[in-house]
């Protein structure tokens, strides 16, 4: 007699996602976390009267026919998320500001207004073209990446006329999408695009291919969505769906070995083993080669090293709003880059990325009027830029916040800062990375890290994992490692 059919290693978007799919087929669920709240990069936490946000602030695919809104309708899990006017703003070098419309013709008229006319039309129908299609196929391939026989059938049944016409994409570099349009050209057009992917992506376009890098492009004209009380409210349902299930979902248990037996597996955390038919890994595959030495060299191609990777330089600040927050999120390019500090690329100059809590969502802070800003940026390279002299970074990032007019230091009540190292307790992710897997041009999608590992009854997914990024990929590896199991 197993403790579970399946085991789930990791609470954060995309364990939570499987483990509620498998919960509604049914499935007797044990869901193991070693943080004590679920959610992981999507997920909040208290501090000094503040509710922040643990990662990821926008929150997209909760319009009809997206992955997350296909979960949260099929089990029925209401979430209560208000729709944002605008996506973000743009904060550029020359001061000026853009606003990233959601309505693909307004955003079209902004593009135009400053970066010139030329190209801009075309390429962001292009895009929105090929990002509507990613998405209409992603729920439509759920076999996809197919690693049996029956997943390759699978694929090959709901093959349609657009998936073949599409298909040139996947050969080509976001970068060669800009050249057929002229738009390599325009140096200013380029450096935004590139801030924009290093955000979504995580990588730049002569890197991203053109499927990816047009959707990660066109994530502002997809529905925003706000979650008051932040995205702990997200996947705390999600728990509650999979204990009202049958399943348990157990905080503070971090496993520290996995063994396959003869029928199944056991899942050990310090204090206790579980038995369970199934395993899911939804941690990272650096993690998991850990849990299974056995794998490593299975995966040391597809398995990537730190300097491929990034972690995030984090500011949870709580804040006196000096005037009416317009917009929540913010982009804010950056004239030099932050490297001096261990933080930004060294050949690019990079960005900052600023969201504050909604205006009217009295869950944030204990006090009126007062709001909450999480402001991030990547740290290439975690493994050799663990833990950063915080106070330095912090005072650079407050002068380029109050240079965009975002962030008034006077107005500043509470404050506080995290590095890859906090990023590796909070997460028990490898060296602290976050944001999944960057995209990389010699990688197509279909080599992208599969969801059947080759070990039978266990299972990978989350934002290393096909389709990789963001909330929505992460959700989107869920549905996909539950198909595969369900068959
Ligand atoms: C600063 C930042 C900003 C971001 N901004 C956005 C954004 O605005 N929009 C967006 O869509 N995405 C954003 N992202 C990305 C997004 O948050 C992640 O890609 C997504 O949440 C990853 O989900 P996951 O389930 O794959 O991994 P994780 O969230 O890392 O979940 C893995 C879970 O496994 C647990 N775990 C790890 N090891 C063990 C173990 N041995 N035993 C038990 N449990 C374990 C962890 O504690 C964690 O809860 C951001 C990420 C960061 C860090």
């Amino acid at each position: 007699m197993t403790d579970a059919d399946v085991i789930v290693i990791g609470a954060g978007m995309a364990g939570l996602t499987a483990a509620c799919k498998l919960a509604l087929a049914g499935r007797k669920v044990l869901v193991l976390e070693q943080n004590y709240l679920p959610g992981g990069c999507t997920s909040s936490y208290w501090r000094k009267g503040f509710v922040f946000e643990a990662g990821a602030t926008t929150v997209v695919g909760l319009d009809e026919g997206m992955p997350l809104a296909k979960l949260l309708k099929d089990c029925q899990i209401e979430v209560p998320a208000q729709k944002l006017p605008i996506a973000m703003k743009v904060h550029r070098t020359d001061g000026f500001v853009m606003i990233r419309w959601t309505d693909l013709d307004d955003w079209i008229s902004e593009a135009e207004a400053f970066f010139g006319p030329a190209g801009q039309a075309p390429f962001w129908r292009a895009c929105k073209s090929i990002a509507d299609f990613v998405w209409t196929t992603s729920l439509q391939q759920l076999q996809f990446p197919p690693q049996t026989v029956s997943d390759l059938l699978a694929c090959v049944r709901g093959l349609t006329w657009a998936q073949i016409k599409h298909l040139p994409f996947a050969f080509k570099t976001t970068d060669q999408l800009l050249k057929q349009y002229g738009l390599d050209q325009n140096p200013d057009f380029v450096n935004f695009v590139n801030e924009q992917l290093m955000i979504t992506a995580q990588n730049t376009a002569e890197e991203v291919n053109a499927l990816f890098g047009a959707t990660a492009l066109c994530y502002t004209m997809l529905g925003n969505y706000y979650v008051p009380g932040g995205l702990l409210e997200l996947v705390t349902p999600m728990v509650n769906y999979v204990e009202r299930k049958h399943g348990k979902v157990l905080m503070r248990h971090p496993v520290k070995a996995v063994t396959q037996t003869t029928d199944g597996w056991q899942v050990s955390t310090p204090k206790q083993t579980f038995t369970a038919k199934e395993v899911i890994f939804a941690i990272p595959l650096n993690n998991v080669v850990e849990l299974l030495p056995s794998l490593a060299k299975r995966y040391r191609s597809q398995t990537m090293a730190s300097p491929q990777l990034a972690s995030a330089f984090q500011i949870g600040i709580g804040y006196r709003p000096n005037r009416p927050i317009d917009s929540l999120h913010h982009q804010v390019h950056l004239k030099e880059s932050l490297a001096a500090f261990g933080v930004g690329h060294p050949d690019r100059p990079g960005s900052i990325f600023i969201s504050f809590s909604h205006p009217d969502d009295r869950y944030r802070a204990d006090e009126p009027g007062l709001v909450v800003a999480n402001v991030s940026t990547h740290v290439f390279d975690p493994e050799r830029h663990a833990a950063l002299d915080k106070g330095p970074l912090v005072e650079a990032i407050l002068a380029r916040l109050a240079a965009a007019d975002l962030i008034m230091p006077d107005n500043i009540v509470y404050l506080h800062a995290s590095d890859p190292a906090d990023w590796a307790k909070w997460t028990g992710r490898k060296w602290g990375f976050v944001g999944g897997y960057p995209q990389f041009s010699r990688i197509k999608p279909w080599q992208m890290v599969g969801h059947r590992l080759p070990l039978k009854g266990a299972y990978l997914c989350g934002d290393t994992t096909y389709p990789g990024q963001g909330i929505p990929g992460a959700c989107l590896s869920g549905l996909i490692v539950a198909e595969k199991m369900l068959g």
